[in-house]
């Protein structure tokens, strides 16, 4: 069987991990959380990033750090995960969903400002399968409106827009190094801060309202509770598995781009027959190759071929349901305008494996599994 995802791991994760026990050193902000933060404020050029438990954690900072209050509107698509809503549901806000673009299935840059009202503080665009939103079309429209934007690039790592790394074009950015990511410490993620002035109030967030970041740094004689907070820090050993692969993060960036373009090429004659829909990158954005997707007809092929390829030992899954559907969605959220695209394309949309360890005889094998079920 071809698995949909096979977890990255690097053979030195071992011995780093092994390292932080026998140092009793395995709780948050060690030598690895440190290394891996260094690491992406380095590849990012961004003035600070913080190493959280998760993406949906960096976002829940995030919603914090911007100042979300109840009854606070804030756009984003629904074509997303959960978390992308959930981080601004928890402070009582309202998620405006607005359509997508078919062509990168990211928010529709052009149908945001008719969403705003007087409520609106922000915009989320989602960076889907690490390929870039339109950022300078949001980015001009939150500074005429007065918003923030809080990019969640938790598929985004390492992938850019005009040059600009992804995560660091909003006020924060949100990485996620979930298992089925491109870089994973099992559970885990990053939040990225764009402007310094804003690293402090992130800082005692994350270490549950103290300024205790202040004191490991010996800026003040002892720690105290200053403000609101939680906890958000994950244990060097998470930190550790994540350092191996960050060590060989082009290495690993390399084989899936060269795995990406592989299934690109072998699937483009469906394409130019009109049988597939293959993804757009569009110009001047530089992709991840965080997932490689197709398009069928609609739900109808889509479910065949998924069929056709499971009896073949192939896991392809679909994604998102869109959140407007779903039952919080509908409590919490709202769309605003038409859902053209939305509910359309996420039922077209089919992923096929796609993972480091993963070969090119056998993405050849899973291209001509997918063109006999178009034969
Ligand atoms: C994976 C993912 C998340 C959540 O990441 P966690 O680290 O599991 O919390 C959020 N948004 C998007 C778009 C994702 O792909």
């Amino acid at each position: 069987m071809i698995n949909f995802n096979v977890p990255p791991y690097v053979e030195t994760a071992a011995d780093y991990i092994q390292e932080c026990v026998k140092n009793q050193k395995i709780c948050g902000d060690g030598t690895y959380t440190k290394k891996c933060s260094a690491w992406i404020e380095e590849r990012t050029h961004t003035a600070k990033c913080l190493l959280t438990t998760s993406c949906t954690h960096a976002t829940e900072m995030a919603a914090l750090l911007a100042g979300v209050k109840a009854g606070d509107e804030v756009i984003m698509p629904s074509y997303t995960f959960v978390s992308t809503a959930d981080a601004f549901v928890l402070r009582g806000a309202v998620p405006v969903f607005v359509d997508i673009r078919p062509d990168t299935m990211n928010i529709d840059e052009t149908k945001i400002e008719a969403a705003i009202t007087e409520r609106t503080k922000g915009i989320v665009p989602v960076h889907y399968a690490g390929i870039s939103c339109e950022m300078d079309t949001i980015m001009d429209i939150a500074a005429r409106h007065g918003l923030w934007v809080i990019e969640d690039a938790a598929q985004g790592i390492l992938s850019t827009y005009k040059g600009k790394p992804l995560g660091t074009i909003g006020d924060y950015g949100c990485f996620s190094f979930h298992e089925t990511k491109n870089y994973s410490m099992g559970e885990g993620g990053a939040l990225l801060i764009r402007d310094a002035e804003n690293i402090e109030h992130a800082e005692i967030i994350r270490e549950k309202g103290t300024d205790r970041s202040k004191f490991f740094r010996g800026q003040v004689d002892k720690y105290t509770w200053v403000d609101y907070g939680s906890s958000y820090l994950p244990s060097d050993m998470n930190a550790a598995y994540l350092y191996a692969q960050l060590e060989i993060a082009d290495v690993i960036n390399d084989k899936r781009l060269a795995l990406w373009n592989r299934y690109y090429e072998n699937l483009s004659p469906l394409a130019e027959a009109g049988k597939l829909v293959l993804p757009t990158v569009p110009a001047g954005c530089v992709h991840n190759a965080h997932m490689f997707y197709a398009k069928a007809a609609d739900l109808k092929e889509r479910t065949a071929l998924i069929a056709h390829l499971k009896a073949n030992e192939i896991l392809s899954v679909f994604h998102y349901i869109p959140l407007h559907t779903a039952p919080a969605g509908v409590k919490y959220g709202r769309f605003h305008g038409e859902d053209i695209c939305t509910t359309r394309e996420s039922e077209r949309l089919f992923r096929l494996p796609m993972y480091y360890t993963l070969t090119e005889e056998q993405v050849d094998y899973i291209c001509e599994k997918v063109k006999e079920f178009y034969a």
